[in-house]
């Protein structure tokens, strides 16, 4: 929710206790950006780019939401923008790439505009070699701090508009969780709710416990609080993030598990779907399939990465689960909850990883019949385990990720006709992009529905009838009001 900054207390020095220092520096962020709006005779405007996952789209929303406070206008492109912030992500390396790309052309913005604020912020900027090369490399970049400090944008900001030096501010673990700053959510009708951060697994590929730190779950009062709070404001579905949701509440001095959390959260007046993202399949429990199955409000998708189908690699992966424990995992969840989606993560070319290996994975997958799955070439991460370890043959690569993608696009193309022709509820996301008569949705499932408009709102929840299924969406008709 918006309200304007309080400038109360604003000439006397900044509070140590968060988050009223930040609030204090949204204020004097205020002030340097109403004086420079004046003198330019116009607002102000910034701009987020964000990659990678819903933990940055999170993210962002809160930098989103700190900047409205100060009086930002929003910025049409980056060009018209006086501060643009890029969230990183460096989960491939193709998403470095492109941040050195955007980079490349950021260039350009500042020679045309040498007042044009640049921040870098996200998993990217917690590797050091990367703040090494951008320190050296682009001198033109304002602002760099990482995912512990998202909270203390607002400070850094100030510095840089005051100084008009470059601001670093890396830090190497969280002391503190910070949440209750504004944040302006992306959509009114749905939001992201963190309830944990970081991940305590080290697979032996990922970087994202040396990225985002060790695991650390929010106090449940706290979670329920926000959802309770976005529901009053119009908000209809919620996604509980984390990296590891199944894992939630160890280290709370408060005894819960991610079911109960989940049930509660379901629980909420005027929350009528809940999603969760991601689950680790070692920790996933029966009880959890028993509360998704009895509460019609939590969504029929489980997200639930595979990796690969092979022990072997499994192992090598830190996994902590084989082939077989996976298949009747997913086979108990489709045993316990009818018409749910199961889709996955699925790495190819891990090191070590065989032509055999590959089978290993593809036959899982024609077990499981996943509904969807994103299949990734493995790329190399800086700073993990896999990173050391000798790598595969590109080409080699490449067949079998080919292989495994047919795979995967031919048992999801089938597995999403199994609705064609019923009824189902659909929350209505938006304008469909290609067509303005119609609408754009989803079913409990998470498939995409396009259907004709017909004097409902976006963020309503309505009966449409999945008339014709083409691979990966439906076209359908309304047949009324959920
Ligand atoms: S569970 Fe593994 S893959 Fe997922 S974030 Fe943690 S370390 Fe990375």
């Amino acid at each position: 929710m918006m309200t304007e900054p309080d400038n109360t207390g604003l000439n006397l020095s900044p509070p140590a206790d968060e988050p009223a220092r930040q609030f204090y520096f949204i204020g004097k962020c205020a002030e340097l950006i109403k004086k420079r709006s004046e003198k330019l005779g116009r607002p102000m405007r910034s701009m987020i780019q964000t990659f990678g996952c819903q933990m940055n789209e999170r993210d962002s929303e809160k930098l989103a939401g700190v900047m409205a406070q100060m009086g930002l206008e929003k910025a049409g492109s980056e060009e018209e923008a006086d501060i643009l912030v890029y969230n990183t992500c460096t989960v491939r390396e193709n998403a470095d790439k492109r941040l050195y790309g955007r980079l490349g052309v950021c260039k350009a913005y500042k020679q045309s505009d040498k007042e044009m604020i640049i921040a870098l912020c996200g998993c990217m900027m917690q590797e050091e070699h990367v703040v090494e090369r951008i320190k050296a490399s682009y001198p033109y970049v304002d602002i760099i701090f990482g995912t512990f400090n998202i909270f203390s944008f607002p400070e850094l900001l100030y510095k840089r508009l005051g100084s008009g030096e470059r601001v670093i501010d890396i830090r190497k673990g969280a002391d503190r969780i910070v949440e209750e700053l504004p944040s302006e959510r992306k959509y009114s009708f749905k939001t992201g709710v963190n309830i944990m951060y970081g991940c305590d697994n080290f697979c032996t590929y990922c970087i994202v416990p040396y990225v985002r730190g060790r695991e650390r779950s929010r106090e449940p009062k706290e979670i329920i609080r926000e959802i309770e709070r976005a529901a009053s404001e119009g908000v209809v579905e919620i996604m509980l993030l984390g990296q590891n949701v199944n894992s939630y509440g160890k280290g709370l001095d408060t005894d819960i598990t991610f079911a109960e959390l989940l049930s509660e959260a379901a629980g909420v007046d005027g929350i009528k779907r809940v999603r969760f993202m991601t689950s680790h399949p070692k920790d996933l429990s029966p009880e959890l399939i028993k509360v998704i199955a009895g509460n019609e409000k939590i969504a029929r998708h489980i997200h639930l990465p595979l990796q690969s189908g092979s022990d072997r690699i499994l192992e090598a992966m830190n996994r902590h689960y084989t082939r077989e424990k996976y298949i009747a995992l997913a086979e108990m969840i489709r045993a316990e909850i009818p018409d749910v989606s199961i889709t996955s993560d699925i790495i190819v070319g891990f090191p070590g990883e065989s032509a055999g290996d590959v089978d290993d994975t593809i036959d899982v997958i024609e077990r499981v019949r996943f509904d969807g799955a994103f299949t990734f070439e493995y790329s190399p991460r800086t700073g993990t385990p896999a990173a050391r370890m000798e790598q595969l043959d590109r080409a080699f690569v490449q067949s079998n990720f080919d292989r495994v993608l047919h795979t995967v696009q031919r048992i999801s193309k089938e597995q999403a006709g199994r609705f064609e022709g019923r009824v189902m509820e659909v929350l209505i996301e938006g304008e469909d992009e290609k067509d303005p008569l119609r609408y754009t949705g989803r079913i409990s499932q998470n498939n995409v529905v396009h259907f004709p408009k017909e004097g409902y709102d976006i963020g309503d929840f309505v009966n449409v009838s999945l008339d014709e299924c083409r691979g990966f969406y439906y076209n359908g008709k309304v047949s009324g009001m959920k």
